[in-house]
């Protein structure tokens, strides 16, 4: 997946090298550039709990919701979470 539309915007989906130099930063989203980052070296399953994780930031963003979208351990938790549920669920959507 390399696309990821949440609303009316379009998210490229790209896997890089290192996000951060000086700190361990695992996935980032640019609201303005439209772009989703990954760490290329992380495991599969992990690397999609991220995607769910920077997804959320967007929906949050577009919603207006910014309290929430800045309080990084409740984005962890849901993102987390709904990770599990939709793994677990299969045919849910
Ligand atoms: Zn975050």
């Amino acid at each position: 997946m390399n696309k990821v539309k949440i609303m009316a915007t379009e998210y490229t989906v790209l896997e890089v090298e290192q996000i951060d130099k000086g700190k361990r930063v695992l996935g980032e989203i640019d609201y303005i550039e439209q772009v989703i980052k990954l760490e290329k070296e992380l495991n599969e399953d992990l690397k999609k709990e991220i995607l769910i994780h920077e997804i959320l930031h967007g929906i949050l963003e577009k919603l207006g919701f910014d309290d929430l979208n800045n309080d990084e351990q409740k984005v962890q938790s849901i993102a987390s979470t709904l990770y599990q549920v939709l793994k677990d669920n299969t045919n849910l959507v």
